[in-house]
């Protein structure tokens, strides 16, 4: 592969148009987590008074913004889709250095960001507002939407150039300005996004970046009088205080969470295409998606034929770094993650789950510098276990063996996230009672759990959201209010 990437440069906080060091000059390594030596890049380590200059530009910025068609606004995002579009390389290769993503993973990513931008930009030109009839017959009432003001992005690092972009799109085609404050593990991908961003000439302070600690800058965000609305993606625990306090100064706010996501295998499931369903949803990004297979609930006629199938196909799994040719899995994303990981297995061993395959680190010398794991199969796996009921957010899969679709679906809904749920089966009956009875935001039939469109509503049920919804034309709903309009001559 020819490298397009320069490791080692410093990134800057981005406001008011203006690349700036943040105020005390500080600057934080991104590391490579494959190979835990290599300096991705330094990152600003910024303070509250960062914060508060990037949301003094945001709020002057945005009364301006406001104003502008959204048609205009939405030419900004096609520029910025195509500056995206001639650094998607450059973009991909440092997401892979930065988090372990393999490079096609990570550029199927990139691409997904370039097609959001394009999406948002036509939705500048769609209704905002409906015609309402009035009882008084001399009056025109209708709604309209306004923007919040000041949006406040907080992000996670397992999709560094997708959420982002899928928070900021939206909230700047309906006019409002944006502060993003990316996870600081992936903070170089995101300043090289925000570049890119940048080169399509928004008015300044319009768009800002902010990089620092969760706690210092993300918590800042969420606690500050002038965010008029904050959007986060991230863990639940981490979910539950920025709501906090979003709420306590009646700030709006969008939390997406974790999940704990099932697969059911059906009696007359394709055992086959179940087995990839289950290892890609599960296994590939290292499990580390909201979306990612945890729960695979098995029939018992199948279990034994599905568990055979599922473990060849796994020793065909290459695990190496993201970037080069036919890995096909990479590293868990940092350090942290590892050992959460490594203590959920653990965990299951001292339950009483089987392990049936993985648990460990590969044994090979080249990866024995990066934070790896095997694929892991747990066996034996009973409803009230920590790794049938937490999320783990890495590659382990825990095998629960029921005795009808009944008990499957009853054991699928008993948890308390409700993100993605998937099923195999060719049978009507257990279809619709699947697509009527399952507590998710996403179902999905005879395909992964792990699977998002841009153009359709994605959130979920339960404690893995603050139940409104993202992407598609959902997204208008956080990002402006309506404004009902009663117009009399
Ligand atoms: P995290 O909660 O640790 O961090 C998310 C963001 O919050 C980061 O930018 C972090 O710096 C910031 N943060 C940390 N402490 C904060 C605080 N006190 N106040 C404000 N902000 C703070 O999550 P993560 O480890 O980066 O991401 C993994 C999690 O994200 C998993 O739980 C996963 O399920 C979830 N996730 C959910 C979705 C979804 O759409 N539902 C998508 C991707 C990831």
């Amino acid at each position: 592969m020819t490298s397009v990437f320069v490791g080692g440069q410093t990134y800057l906080n981005y406001m008011n148009g203006e690349w700036r060091p943040g105020a005390t000059g500080q600057t934080v390594p991104s590391m490579n987590p494959a190979r835990k030596s290599e300096v991705v890049g330094y990152v600003q380590s910024s303070s509250l008074e960062d914060l508060n200059q990037a949301v003094a530009s945001a709020k002057a910025a945005q009364l301006g913004w406001r104003k502008l068609p959204g048609s205009v606004r939405g030419d900004y995002l096609f520029k910025a889709a195509n500056a995206l579009e001639r650094r998607i390389d450059e973009i991909a290769e440092t997401m892979t250095r930065e988090m372990g993503k393999t490079l096609p993973e990570a550029k199927g990513e990139t691409t997904r960001g370039i097609a959001i931008l394009r999406y948002y930009a036509g939705e500048g030109m769609r209704k905002i507002g409906d015609v309402i009839p009035s009882t008084d017959s001399e009056a025109l009432m209708f709604t309209t939407r306004v923007p919040l003001g000041v949006v406040g992005v907080i992000s996670p690092w397992n999709f560094p150039v997708a959420i982002p972009i899928w928070k900021m799109a939206p909230a700047l085609i309906y006019g409002n300005a944006v502060v993003l404050k990316p996870a600081q593990e992936t903070a170089v991908t995101a300043a090289k996004v925000v570049e890119c961003l940048a080169e399509a000439g928004f008015p300044a302070g319009v768009l800002n970046l902010v990089t620092g600690s969760g706690s210092v800058i993300g918590q800042g965000l969420a606690e500050h009088p002038d965010v008029n609305g904050i959007t986060f993606t991230g863990s639940n625990q981490v979910g539950k205080r920025v709501g906090q306090a979003a709420l306590a100064r009646g700030a709006k706010y969008q939390l997406e969470m974790g999940g704990k996501n099932p697969i059911i295998i059906a009696a007359d499931a394709d055992l086959d295409l179940a087995v990839d369903a289950t290892i890609s949803g599960g296994i590939r990004s290292t499990g580390q998606k909201c979306t990612a297979t945890s729960r695979v609930i098995v029939h018992r006629d199948v279990y034994e034929p599905f568990k055979e199938k599922l473990l060849n196909k796994l020793k065909g799994i290459t695990v190496g770094h993201g970037l080069d040719a036919g890995t096909w899995l990479g590293p868990c994303a940092n350090e942290n993650q590892l050992q959460t990981v490594q203590s959920y297995i653990q965990k299951g061993i001292e339950e009483g789950a089987e392990l049936l395959f993985g648990g460990a680190a590969p044994d090979h010398p080249d990866l024995a510098e990066g934070f790896y794991i095997q694929p892991t199969v747990f066996d034996k796996v009973t409803p009230e276990m920590a790794i049938a009921r937490e999320e783990i957010f890495g590659p382990v899969l825990a095998l629960i063996q029921v005795e009808s679709m009944e008990e499957a679906i009853e054991v699928a809904n008993d948890s308390d996230y409700g993100l993605s749920a998937s099923i195999y089966t060719q049978n009507i009956s257990h279809i619709l009672a699947f697509i009527q009875d399952m507590d998710a935001g996403l179902v999905r039939i005879n395909a992964e759990t792990a699977g998002v469109e841009l153009q359709a509503p994605f959130g979920g049920m339960k404690q893995s959201s603050s139940h409104s919804r993202e992407q598609g034309q959902a997204a208008i709903e956080f990002f402006t209010s309506i404004k009902t309009v009663f117009l009399k001559a």
